[in-house]
């Protein structure tokens, strides 16, 4: 099924809801979303001369143009590869010849920077302001009808965050992306027509994805003016909108409940938090609930099964009284319906519950492989199986923990020793803002344990006090050997800790 279906669908049923906004402005709405989708999807063959198949890059920070040109992507049976907007135009260069893209659009602050990453791009044709005359004569096309797609038609190429070695291009098909946006309903959240999903983490990726399921149910897709993260304006933006969902890494729950806390804003219309995209600590996860009520959903997934590995719906996160209540929130959740979810030693033997090994994925959601890349695609997907490189365990009840990706665990005298553990001792001390666990090469014990903290502002906490805290509650052997003080952790666009920086600098 062609994915601009949801949105005809959603234009058919709800032609005067509204689908775009830009802050607290209603640009489209669903009838003029699609009717714009199919003469730009017309602009795009007939116009820029694209074949079906051909790659379109969009270099764009968070706008409403986003919208319309996934869906006349799709409508015309293209391939969309979004792109993270902060690139290096080297990395740019490397995603146009990966993807033999044909053109790219951009909002008027990339021009500059995908047009100086357009000399070693032969197929790279067009590149479009999308503020600019050109985009404005595409859109005068007459619709056209939409192209009939197969299940392995690729809808999205995403681009993996290459915190280790160069990105790696995800061939998702329309096919991967409509089992991902079934599963938000199943697992993750209801939407009602009329409700709000607010872009403030970027459209390239998580948030973008989630664009399906809005569409789906006729919600509007609000795009923030600033084109990202800032938290004052998307508690002014909750005044406007109703039923407002977010997407958000862990790091900016964290600012949000800051910000909130200052300003006791009024949060009535917001529905959901639905965060990911890294680990979450109990201790920040209980203060969000503090601040914004049981209005917290998790997912894990990752580009290779986009936002659909495992989720924690708000059920879940509200069911205090539960036995197990915490060891629950320390963990992922469970499995999508659907999705088959297993954790495995070394040689991809399935683990008995509670066992610690690689997690392994299979299902409709999985990727058709990496882009150009037979060998890291016959690796990662070997015996069936989507090898996704974390490391975690099932409990009885299914729920999965995840500890750290395998490349993170410190190996520490022959003994494991998993960073997001004693990363969330360190966060129980008042003065700890961040903290980030590596393993530093040692001579005698292969790795030590080093922690990367950032203060509270005002805190002067010293290491010893933090040694004191690790000695009453982990195993002596896994306490931080050293630590680093910092003013900020490094971290992507996405928000994610680059520990592979942090490494970097020891
Ligand atoms: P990406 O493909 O850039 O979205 O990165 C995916 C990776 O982020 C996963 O393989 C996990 O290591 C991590 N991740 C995603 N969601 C979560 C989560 N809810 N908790 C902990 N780590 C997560």
């Amino acid at each position: 099924m062609n994915l601009a279906l949801l949105l005809t669908r959603s234009a058919r049923a709800f032609p005067h809801l509204p689908a775009v906004a830009l802050g607290g402005r209603v640009m489209h709405d669903y009838a003029t979303l699609a009717d714009r989708a199919a003469r730009l999807a017309a602009g795009l063959r007939e116009g820029l001369g694209l074949q079906p198949g051909q790659r379109v890059a969009l270099v764009m920070k968070n706008c409403p143009q986003y919208l319309e040109l996934l869906f006349a992507c799709w409508h015309a049976g293209l391939c969309a590869v979004p792109i993270n907007a902060k690139l290096h135009p080297r990395e740019l260069e490397f995603i146009f010849q990966d993807t033999e893209a044909g053109a790219c659009f951009a909002t008027a602050d990339l021009v500059e920077a995908v047009s100086s990453a357009q000399n070693g791009a032969t197929a790279l044709q067009h590149v479009v302001d999308v503020a600019g005359d050109d985009y404005a004569a595409l859109l005068r096309h007459a619709p056209m009808a939409m192209a009939a797609t197969g299940p392995a038609d690729l809808a999205w190429l995403f681009y993996t965050s290459g915190t280790t070695g160069k990105p790696k291009g995800v061939m998702l098909t329309h096919d991967n992306l409509l089992a991902a946006a079934l599963g938000y309903f199943s697992d993750v959240d209801a939407i009602a027509p009329g409700d709000a999903i607010l872009h403030a983490a970027p459209m390239s990726h998580g948030s973008g994805l989630y664009i399906l399921p809005h569409v789906a149910k006729a919600a509007c897709n609000v795009v923030p003016e600033s084109g990202g993260f800032d938290e004052a304006e998307i508690f002014d933006l909750l005044r406007t909108h109703r039923g407002v969902t977010l997407f958000a890494a862990p790091t900016m729950v964290k600012w949000l409940v800051a910000c909130a806390e200052r300003a006791q804003p009024d949060c009535a219309n917001l529905k959901t938090i639905v965060y990911g995209g890294g680990p979450m600590y109990v201790a920040d996860c209980k203060a969000a609930m503090r601040v914004f009520g049981c209005k917290l959903a998790q997912i894990y997934g990752q580009g290779e099964s986009p936002m659909t590995i495992t989720a924690m719906d708000k059920a879940l996160h509200a069911d205090a009284s539960h036995p197990r209540y915490e060891h629950r929130l320390a963990s992922v959740g469970r499995p999508f319906t659907g999705i088959e979810v297993c954790v495995a030693d070394a040689h991809d033997a399935p683990l008995p519950a509670g066992e610690v090994g690689e997690v392994l994925v299979r299902g409709a959601t999985v990727m058709a492989g990496y882009l150009n890349n037979p060998e890291a695609t016959a690796q990662t997907l070997r015996s069936g199986w989507l090898h996704t490189g974390d490391v975690g365990f099932l409990d009885e009840e299914g729920f999965l923990t995840l500890r750290d990706r395998s490349k993170d665990v410190v190996i520490s005298g022959g003994s494991n020793i998993y960073p997001r553990e004693v990363e969330e001792v360190l966060l129980r001390h008042p003065g700890v803002a961040e903290a980030s666990v590596v393993g530093a090469p040692d001579a005698d014990w292969g790795e030590i344990v080093l922690a990367f903290i950032v203060l509270r502002p005002g805190a002067n906490t010293a290491a010893a006090e933090l040694d004191a805290l690790c000695l009453e509650q982990i195993a002596r052997f896994k306490r931080p050997k050293r630590y680093v003080f910092l003013d900020a952790l490094p971290k992507n666009a996405t928000g994610k800790v680059l520990k592979t920086e942090l490494r970097r600098r020891l």
